[in-house]
């Protein structure tokens, strides 16, 4: 079944070879705070303290880790202002390689500073005008750069499935696998190493409920796109999934779930309180759905992905109040 898709567990297996040593495995963490609450067994896979504060980088290292020499000479864009930005920036950085970041012109402030910060060159846009895909793709013919996606590419998925590879490495068997969802780099991958490694377990994604058209997606059986969803979890505002993500999504996931934005400031708030983590609103879509009891947990074991730990600091104040 595997073969359709876009990556395999054997791209799985190479992408960790690529990233071991740059990433950070991780730790898995677990809370019988948390336990009770849910009413089954929370196996928590902390990504807000992966390097640059969110899975990203298992993606963006292992795709530009694959560049040739000729790639890594011209350099890497993509388009986008949060965590994949900083994800490529910073693995452009450790491998020696130029990123030109295409970014809106009213881009918070912190995001532009942590790309710069890593050295890479920002282009704005207007976001009324322009169209960041477009203007990714004229920079990339332009000058020679290799575009790297934020999700709908093999090698990003191929190392975002590492996290669940690690997952189930450090945690054993699970009986459900939960991880947020955008535009499905993180759930393919990490369904692809799931199906491997533990062929039983059923794999679900979450996604705001202001934003559902994964769901849609997964129920009608196309990839619908919906207008930017306005919602805390950032992260996740994807319009659509995509046409690498979605087969895979559509062939081995169980359901996509959703859960509102008062339930993922209820899940920030437990994880700041009771484990002493930040986990950003996005981060928390997984968790929240186990805590709002959208899946059954009664005696099993559930990995539950916190895929990112990058808020701003008054902004994480004001949810938590
Ligand atoms: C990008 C992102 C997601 C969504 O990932 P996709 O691969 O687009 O589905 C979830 N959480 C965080 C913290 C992210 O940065």
């Amino acid at each position: 079944m595997d073969d359709a898709f876009a990556v395999s567990y054997d791209d799985i297996v190479a992408a960790r070879g690529r990233i071991s040593g740059a990433a950070h495995r991780t730790p898995v963490l677990t809370s019988s705070t948390a336990d009770a609450r849910a009413g089954g067994t929370l196996l928590f896979k902390c990504e807000n303290f992966q390097r640059m504060g969110a899975f990203k980088f298992r993606g963006a290292f292992n795709a530009l880790s694959r560049f040739t020499g000729e790639q890594k000479a011209a350099g890497v864009v993509t388009f986008s202002s949060g965590n994949h930005a900083q994800a490529v920036a910073l693995s452009a950085k450790l491998l020696g390689i130029r990123a030109v970041v295409v970014m809106p012109g009213d881009a918070p402030a912190a995001k532009v500073a942590a790309a710069r910060g890593y050295g890479a060159e920002i282009r704005f846009y207007d976001r009324r005008t322009e169209d960041r895909e477009a203007l990714g793709a004229q920079l990339a013919a332009e000058q020679g750069l290799t575009l790297i996606p934020p999700y709908d590419h093999p090698d990003v998925m191929a190392g975002q499935g590492t996290c669940a590879a690690e997952l189930i490495e450090d945690a054993g068997p699970l009986d459900l696998l939960l991880t947020p969802l955008g535009g499905g780099g993180l759930l393919s991958g990490c369904a692809v190493a799931a199906r491997a490694l533990c062929p039983d377990c059923e794999i679900y994604g979450v996604e705001p409920e202001a934003g559902d058209d994964g769901r849609q997606s997964f129920r009608c059986g196309r990839i619908i796109t919906t207008a930017t969803p306005q919602t805390i979890a950032d992260g996740a505002q994807t319009t659509h999934l995509g046409r690498f993500t979605f087969p895979v999504i559509r062939g081995l996931v169980k359901d996509i779930l959703t859960v509102s934005d008062a339930e993922l400031a209820q899940t920030m708030r437990f994880f700041a309180e009771r484990m002493k983590i930040v986990v950003e609103p996005t981060g928390c879509l997984a968790a929240a759905a186990v805590f709002a009891g959208r899946v059954d947990l009664a005696g099993r074991r559930a990995g539950v992905v916190l895929s990112g730990g990058n808020v701003d600091l008054e902004k994480y104040a004001d949810l938590l109040r």
